[in-house]
């Protein structure tokens, strides 16, 4: 595996700037116009390779910057091309798949391309009348896509760039199989892009098969998580998780707190609880109708909700600036699931903190995860609440 990492990162006196790396002068109008000045690591890496046809595979978590690595090349490609359909981005989850079409409408807003954004739950007809009418660039989860792909909404025949966007997510998710079935549809000759947060043998299987000679840029050591995140576990008996929690919400500095459990009835237990001392919070998971996940997500954007409890389903990929913590009200069972949740602060130019209640029967499985992010995590005994003091009353 090469690595572009060296070769990639800027000495720190000179900087390249956005027109440097070969961006046309739409896509860095766009650019500037979201106040980017500095492309972040992945981009330098990524972003000339993309521009030269070359099959890239990103290995960069959220928050790196990774969705304008791909779409502000794959933009800038398509520039002034026919019109028809000509890309197209498969994420795993419907709100990355909002968030990568969003980024794709913002950077691609002096490009003259239109977009469509295809997932489930929710209705088919203006998504087939999108992209009945011919857009160039689809943004899509694989499921809903096939839908469109068997209706004969959709054709893929002339389509030029395939992104795979968290890979290995997709994988986990379970859609091989899906993948599998669009990549049937699309021209082998074609530039493929994958990125994803981790690289397991699935997802090299995954590249083998759908990718020439691809270069492999990678912007942190596999599994290290955003550098800017300060870590703590909080030793804290089960029972006790609630009350701390609200004890930590106290702290005014806690303005937009991102709240994980593993499960769903977990996840609204933790809102119930808050909202009965008076804590504003909301819930997002799976089981959530796709109007109450997005109203809860614009909410929890904008500032007015301070506290979402989310299941790590829903978690991969979401684009939620300006997040103060994340608390894991549960230990993720999965290191990687770590990482991303950490993921949602720490990101460009931000601090954030990444608070992990672990309770007894949890010090296994944050003992793993401090394995494979390779740093022990500092541990914070609040009075009253560490079983180790509990134990001693
Ligand atoms: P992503 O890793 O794609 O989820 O992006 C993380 C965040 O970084 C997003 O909110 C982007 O708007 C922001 N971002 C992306 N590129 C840059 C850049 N070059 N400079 C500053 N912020 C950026």
């Amino acid at each position: 595996m090469t690595t572009a990492l060296e070769e990639a990162r800027p000495s720190s006196q000179s900087l390249p700037n956005f027109e440097q790396l070969g961006l046309s002068e739409p896509v860095r109008r766009a650019v500037a116009d979201a106040g980017y000045t500095v492309p972040t690591p992945i981009q330098l890496a990524a972003i000339p390779l993309t521009l030269h046809g070359r099959d890239v595979i990103g290995l960069a978590q959220t928050g790196t910057g990774k969705t304008a690595a791909f779409t502000l090349p794959l933009i800038d490609r398509l520039l002034g091309g026919p019109k028809r359909t000509r890309a197209l981005i498969l994420t795993p989850t419907r709100e990355l798949c909002q968030q990568v079409d969003e980024s794709v409408r913002k950077y691609g807003r002096y490009a003259g391309l239109s977009s469509v954004s295809v997932y489930g739950g929710s209705p088919m007809d203006p998504q087939q009348r999108a992209l009945r009418s011919g857009v160039d660039v689809i943004v899509a989860t694989p499921g809903r896509l096939i839908d469109h792909v068997e209706r004969q909404n959709v054709d893929l025949s002339e389509l030029e760039i395939l992104v795979l966007d968290e890979a290995d997510r997709m994988l986990d998710m379970g859609f091989a199989p899906q993948l599998n079935r669009i990549v049937r549809e699309i021209p082998s000759y074609r530039q493929t892009l994958l990125f994803s947060a981790t690289m397991p043998p699935e997802v090299e299987v995954l590249a083998r098969k759908y990718m020439r000679r691809p270069h492999v840029v990678e912007v942190s050591r596999r599994h290290a998580p955003a550098v800017t995140v300060k870590h703590a576990v909080y030793p804290v008996p089960r029972e006790k998780k609630t009350r701390l929690l609200v004890e930590l919400l106290r702290s005014p500095e806690m303005d937009s707190v991102l709240v994980f459990t593993r499960m769903k009835v977990g996840a609204d237990r933790v809102v119930r609880n808050l909202v009965h001392e008076g804590i504003e919070a909301e819930a997002l998971h799976a089981d959530k109708t796709q109007a109450q996940r997005e109203r809860a997500l614009e909410r929890f954007k904008s500032g007015e909700l301070r506290v979402l409890v989310a299941t790590d389903i829903a978690q991969r990929g979401l684009d939620i600036s300006g997040i103060s913590h994340v608390i894991n009200f549960d230990v993720p069972q999965q290191p990687e699931d770590y990482v991303h949740r950490i993921g949602r602060t720490g990101r460009a130019a931000q601090t954030g903190d990444a608070f992990t209640f672990m309770s007894p029967d949890e010090i296994g499985t944050v003992r793993l995860i401090e394995r494979v992010i390779g740093t022990q995590i500092d541990r914070v005994s609040v009075p009253g609440f560490d079983f180790g003091t509990v134990a001693e009353e």
